[in-house]
């Protein structure tokens, strides 16, 4: 045991850590599941709430990534706690690509999948879908191995950290493609809310940025080959002469290659560059997913409600998200439009606006980001599988050694 953890990335959440372990192989995380009472994994910690809290933490930062290309070439394992960075270079090697990735290639792929973690595009699940096998240390200290098509798998891939300690994970792989990103700038709200489905279906991955201002933003178009061609203008939003950073005003150093210029799928679905800090580092994000037909009507009423928010918001941003089968997936049997907003570093402002956010919302079925802030409830209650994970968590974990507060109330419904 070394350093202790104290903070998330954003330095927004404290946690209670006293301890961490730092094992540097398989065998060693076992032994430590074994014969602890209670211990959270830690992934690259981009989560803005209590979801990694506990006593005890484990850091898998010693353990080899060893990524592996199977003999088809579809899939890819690695170990958990590898970054989609780190995998992508990887997958350079052998000119292959996975179908999509965050806004940042930062984040750590157990901990992406743990929480849904998703891009845009109409027709591209969230990254959970991607996985086709996984590798758990279960709270007996046992070795238990998934793959698609095995009872339960479709419970386990977005795990929440509920289930226990992912040391491999195996994806989809497809070849290497191409991508183009052009940024439109000026566009109305008239115009977003008129042509919604037109806008998100503009090209394989599509993200409006909005500060909830007079004007709804921009529109980032990633483009793939097979997409065809940009538009010069799009629904009145004129193409951008220079590059630019989702936060208005931030240097656009940071974020990935624009203008038109086609480039390594990696380099471009991100909106930022790895090596760089992402978005701004001062902040705090929330993110509720509804479905897609009432996706203009979900906006129209945050912006009906915008003056009680709009002064905490550094950057807003729509995106969508297709239909998957994973039972804790936000997407689960239904295509949504993702509404998020990276806040300004100011945790009650926050938690009061999304307080308003979510009554707003309410007539929509909205569902929030399992890794950002929204009020502390029963969010597990909107689940149908919920029963089913509950008792596949039973399974794998029946002395809770992976649980914490935050699980109990917000996944399971206990009580504070
Ligand atoms: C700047 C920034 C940009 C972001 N952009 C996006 C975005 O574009 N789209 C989006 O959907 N989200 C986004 N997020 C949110 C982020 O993707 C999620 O919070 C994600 O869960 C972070 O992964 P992590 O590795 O940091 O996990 P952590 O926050 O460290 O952990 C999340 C959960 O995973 C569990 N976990 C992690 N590793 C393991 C493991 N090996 N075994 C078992 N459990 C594990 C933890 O215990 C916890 O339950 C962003 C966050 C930031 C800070």
């Amino acid at each position: 045991m070394t350093q202790v953890p104290a903070a998330n990335w954003a330095e927004s959440f404290h946690y209670g850590f006293k301890d961490c372990h730092y094992p540097s192989s398989v065998e060693e995380v076992r032994a430590i599941v074994a014969r602890s009472a209670a211990v959270k994994t830690l992934g690259s910690r981009h989560s803005f709430n209590a979801i990694v809290d506990g006593s005890s933490a484990m850091s898998l930062e010693h353990l080899p990534i060893n990524p592996v290309v199977d003999s088809s070439g579809n899939q890819v394992s690695v170990a958990g706690h590898c970054t989609y960075g780190e995998l992508a270079l990887f997958l350079q090697r052998h000119q292959l690509a996975i179908h999509n990735l965050a806004s940042l290639p930062h984040i750590s792929i157990a901990g992406a999948i743990a929480t849904a973690t998703h891009g845009s595009g109409d027709k591209n699940g969230n990254l959970a879908t991607a996985v086709s096998g996984l590798e758990f240390v279960a709270g007996d200290g046992s070795l238990v191995k998934v793959k698609r098509g095995d009872a339960d798998f479709e419970g386990m891939v977005v795990h929440l950290g509920a289930l226990g300690v992912v040391t491999r994970v195996t994806l989809d792989v497809q070849p290497e493609f191409q991508v183009a990103q052009h940024v439109y700038e000026g566009l109305s709200w008239d115009a977003l809310l008129s042509n919604l489905d037109a806008i998100m279906a503009a090209a394989y991955s599509v993200s409006v940025f909005t500060q909830w201002g007079e004007r709804a933003g921009a529109v980032w178009l990633k483009e793939t080959e097979k997409s065809g061609n940009h538009p010069d203008a799009l629904h009145g939003a004129v193409n951008a002469d220079i590059k630019r950073h989702p936060i208005i005003g931030l240097d656009a150093e940071n974020a990935t290659e624009q203008l038109g210029a086609f480039g390594r799928w990696s380099d471009r679905l991100p909106h930022f560059k790895m090596g760089f800090t992402p978005s701004s580092g001062a902040e705090i994000q929330s993110e509720y997913h509804v479905p897609r037909k009432h996706g203009a009507a979900a906006v129209e009423a945050l912006l009906s409600i915008r003056s009680k928010f709009a002064h905490l918001v550094q950057s807003g941003e729509l995106r969508t998200v297709a239909a998957d089968s994973l039972w804790l997936s936000p997407q689960f049997e239904r295509d949504t439009l993702s509404i998020h907003f990276t806040w300004v570093r100011d945790q009650a402002a926050v938690d009061a606006a999304a307080a308003q956010i979510e009554q707003a919302l309410a007539p929509f079925s909205p569902l929030p980001h399992w890794g950002k802030v929204f009020t502390r409830q029963h969010v597990g209650r909107n689940y149908a599988k919920l029963p089913d994970f509950a008792r596949l968590r039973g399974r794998m974990d029946p002395e809770r050694k992976f649980s914490n507060p935050w699980l109990e109330e917000v996944v399971f419904g206990a009580k504070a």
